[in-house]
């Protein structure tokens, strides 16, 4: 018995150790004002909208997205992405940053302050056909035209691969491909590029794996995770890149969206589960947890059902014991 307790003790405080390996702070890009948000039936009115930035606001995220600017009749949630910067109330050092899909939206994100712009490209030819109706060197053509239009606006402009870690209708996708694609997206003046587990088929060997093949060949450059949880995969994905040194990762407050195929999943990764993850084992993220939980309760709130968050359920550790 005593023994048991020995190793007990001993087990609690083996990873403490082994943290120390991995980094000290990590950066969270908060995607749930269009990440998820678009994949919600309701669409929320503007001054709604607004509010729910406002609380994010307090929560010491560094980045926001915003919203999209895509064509109302496909996505009506984003439709009013223009008038939400309009009315912005901006808290100095956050970024504030828009999806162009298209060199109109590209236009339209400049036009209307977008201080970062994203755009995407699917690493499998079929999921870039059924996202956006071309293929991928078609894509990249008309990224080409958008990367020159805002970089003449001096709006830096950020890349997302999606399906980097699978996709939904063709399977695994080489990693040679998802260099090669990062490479054709540095090439083309990104600033950083995202790498997108879209609809959850990554699991920790399969991250670490994609991770080590890009730093081989990009030893130097920024890489952002933005890693879903379709499958129950996402925080141990988050842990197997962090082990390789990834610090900035994506995701949505609340745990909203990002799972089109499954209505009801898990989507996106939860960021105050995230945060509460990282806190927990002494990973810094500037987040104020309970202003995060505030803006999930508000979600809650406006789109009238509950959200997958877990940490809104079970509460705060530290707080069960004062
Ligand atoms: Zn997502």
């Amino acid at each position: 018995m005593r023994m048991g307790m020995l190793v007990a003790a001993r087990q609690r405080h083996e990873p403490s150790r082994r943290y120390n390996a991995l980094p000290a702070r990590v950066r969270i890009r908060e995607v749930g004002r269009r990440d998820g948000l678009q994949n919600e039936d309701a669409v929320l009115a503007t001054s709604d909208k607004l509010r729910l930035i406002d609380v994010l606001n307090r929560s010491g995220l560094a980045e926001i997205e915003v919203g999209s600017f895509v064509r109302p009749q496909n996505v009506p949630q984003m439709a009013d992405t223009a008038e939400v910067f309009a009315q912005l109330r901006r808290t100095p050092g956050v970024i504030y940053s828009a999806i162009a899909p298209n060199l109109i939206g590209a236009q339209r994100a400049v036009a209307a302050g977008a201080d970062a712009i994203q755009v995407f490209l699917s690493a499998s030819e079929s999921h870039n056909r059924s996202n956006v109706n071309m293929g991928i060197e078609q894509s990249l053509a008309a990224t080409a035209d958008m990367a020159a239009l805002v970089h003449n606006a001096a709006v830096p402009f950020d890349a997302v691969l999606s399906v980097a870690f699978g996709c939904p209708f063709e399977g695994d996708v080489p990693l040679g491909r998802v260099v090669e694609l990062c490479g054709r997206l540095l090439d083309l003046g990104a600033r950083e590029v995202t790498l997108g587990d879209t609809t959850g088929m990554g699991h920790p060997l399969l991250v670490q794996q994609v991770v080590l093949a890009f730093r081989e060949r990009f030893p130097s450059q920024r890489l952002r995770l933005h890693l879903h949880s379709a499958r129950g995969a996402g925080l141990a994905n988050i842990l197997a890149a962090l082990q390789l040194g990834i610090v900035d990762f994506d995701s949505s407050v609340g745990g909203i969206g990002g799972c089109p195929f499954a209505p009801g999943a898990p989507g996106n990764l939860c960021t105050e589960d995230l945060a509460h993850m990282l806190h927990e084992m002494g990973i810094s993220t500037d987040l104020d947890l309970p202003v995060l939980m505030e803006a999930a309760r508000l979600l809650e709130q406006m789109l009238g059902h509950s959200v997958p968050s877990q940490t809104i359920k079970a509460g705060i550790c530290k707080h069960l014991t004062g």
